[in-house]
């Protein structure tokens, strides 16, 4: 571009002209401006995160009068307490257990070694808040409704409450935003800790680490009273990004992180400025530094417990993966492939089978498993309890597959991923784009089989089985025209972008569900907006009807802070 520039000012003063030089000259100006300001941009950016980090360390987030040495209760005689771990972004190819040459992951490991290791477990969301939603409810993100990030967890069960009301002591230690009581999720905690994360400087840095956390549901435990049984739910965010492991695990694998390495703000930001070889494999060093330290602290955690003579069921998991470029972009949030959605998920405690369990499974089927391994009723909704299978082996006997949907609308996609058939579909339905791969032959689902020289009959019966799984929830009782805005109609398989017109007894439905709908009769009366998750429905006497799910969730307004927050983690960008 300079290069350019510079010629073309070399041409403008061969022919002597002034006005056309000078003008030459200006846009050399304007282009070295133009460069100044996206230094001064990255540059304040760095300057921010390392303010961030610099104050955390002044800060203690351990809780106040916390000893890692005071003893444990006595525990239940009865009932064994249960510990699940969420590691946000934790891709299950980069863990000992499945495959991963680097030693990233060695109390994990000896877990899964000697526990129930699901080796296929898909998660139903790219990102945090819909698929903690699912971890904890069963329900997949069409069913519970926090598909959005103005939209809180729907009012249908989770498993805490389950514990709670088994007599259990129940605690949630989390670490970020999405999963914290701005979503809804305390609900049913006896004690939950979000360390009020509001703000991008705590939640970005990592300010709470996996320690923090960790020590919040030692000290927890600690102060609960003897023989009674208990249900820890931790959420760790070391792992997602920015990747920067406390010593001495952040030069496990390589050097430190210094002031002056590249700054990527958002996942656009890596696409606009392709990382060198070597800069991405720094970032996979770091993300694989972030791993070793959570697994070394987990240890910690566990070892102490079990050596105080409690029995203690743990599951570890993950509620979604991370991209390194693979699909030609990075980090999560906006596609459904499997760096994206394949996460770990290991259960190990007394009683429970040392094995390898193959069959695909999902994040939904966690929660009825962890207390179905407890012995705490808890429906399996959208999933299928699995914990007679991780005692005995024996697979169950209920209908439906496991890990059979995803979906994502995040940064203006709109994409929905369904296995059936032993055939996986991804679809983006915002540019009406399908593909279809076969994970037996083709792990990595590179060959689109959704094309002529495949089988698209067999994609265009898994596509309508999707459609009918979504279903049609809109109805029409009198003519008019309906227009959606933020999403698309369609009526069955087939796609209506914003508008449709319609007949008495006509359906349809709008993807993303939350997208706003309304309808003008054909007097020109307008009727709405409407709106089936976190805004209000139709009632009885509108032109059109609503019958589908209602997660009855709240919608929250974000405030400008956590806007800027979300932004900086890549959850929202710019339009366009
Ligand atoms: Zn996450």
């Amino acid at each position: 571009m300079r290069i350019a520039l510079i010629s073309a000012l070399f041409l403008v003063s061969c022919t002597g002209d002034r006005v056309a030089r000078a003008e030459a000259e200006i846009q050399i100006l304007r282009s070295d401006i133009a460069d100044l300001e996206a230094n001064v941009e990255v540059m304040t950016r760095a300057l921010k995160r390392h303010q961030a980090h610099v104050s955390t360390e002044q800060m203690d987030r351990n809780p106040e009068g916390f000893d890692a040495n005071k003893a444990l209760p006595k525990g239940s005689s009865s009932s064994p307490d249960v510990i699940l771990l969420s590691i946000d972004t934790l891709r299950a190819d980069h863990l000992g257990a499945w495959g991963y040459e680097r030693d990233t992951s060695p109390f994990m490991d000896q877990l899964a070694a000697s526990g129930t290791r699901f080796a296929s477990t898909w998660a139903a969301a790219p990102w945090t808040l819909p698929s903690h939603a699912t971890m904890l409810s069963g329900l997949l993100p069409p069913n519970h409704g926090a598909i959005e990030d103005h939209l809180q967890v729907g009012k249908s069960p989770m498993v805490q409450e389950a514990f709670a009301q088994s007599g259990y002591g129940t605690a949630g230690i989390v670490s970020t935003l999405f999963v914290s009581k701005r979503y809804g999720f305390d609900r049913g905690f006896g004690h939950f800790e979000d360390f009020e994360i509001e703000g991008a400087a705590m939640n970005n840095a990592s300010t709470v680490d996996a320690e923090h956390v960790f020590n919040h549901g030692l000290h927890w435990a600690q102060q609960q009273d003897d023989g009674k049984p208990l249900f820890l739910f931790l959420h760790v965010y070391d792992v997602h990004f920015g990747y920067n492991a406390p010593p001495p695990f952040n030069e496990k694998f390589d050097r430190a992180a210094k002031l002056g390495d590249p700054i990527y703000k958002d996942y656009g930001y890596y696409q606009r400025q392709p990382l060198t070889p070597e800069q991405l494999q720094h970032e996979i060093d770091q993300y694989d530094e972030e791993i070793a330290y959570v697994d070394d602290a987990f240890r910690k955690l566990v070892e102490g417990w079990r050596a105080s003579g409690r029995n203690v069921i743990v599951a570890v998991t993950a509620d979604h993966g991370e991209e390194f470029g693979e699909r030609g972009s990075w980090g999560h949030a906006h596609t459904l492939h499997k760096e994206q959605l394949h996460v770990p998920w290991i259960v190990n405690g007394k009683g429970i089978r040392r094995q390898v369990v193959k069959d695909r499974v999902g994040i939904e089927d966690l929660p009825a498993t962890v207390a179905g391994l407890a012995g705490v009723p808890f429906p399996a909704a959208d999933g299928v309890d699995r914990s007679n299978q991780a005692k005995t082996g024996a697979r169950p006997s209920q209908g439906h597959t496991s890990g059979r949907f995803a979906e994502t609308s995040r940064f203006d996609t709109l994409r929905y991923r369904w296995h059936a058939d032993g055939r996986d579909l991804i679809v983006d339905l915002a540019n009406a784009k399908r593909g279809m791969c076969d994970l037996r032959s083709d792990p990595g689902c590179k060959t689109n089989l959704y094309t002529k020289k495949g089988d698209p009959a067999r994609g265009d019966r898994l596509f309508a089985e999707m459609m009918v799984y979504l279903g049609d929830p809109w109805e029409a009782a009198e003519p008019g025209r309906v227009d959606v805005t933020g999403g698309f109609i369609y009526a069955g398989t087939e796609r209506h972008r914003k508008q449709l017109e319609v007949a008495p007894g006509d359906r349809f439905s709008v993807h993303p569900a939350d997208a706003i709908v309304k309808f003008t009769s054909v007097d020109s009366t307008e009727h709405g907006p409407y709106r089936a998750l976190g805004g209000e429905l139709p009632d009885v006497d509108a032109p059109l009807g609503y019958d589908g799910t209602k997660a009855e969730n709240s919608s929250i307004d974000l405030t400008d802070e956590e806007r800027d927050m979300l932004e900086e983690l890549g959850y929202l960008q710019e339009e366009g």
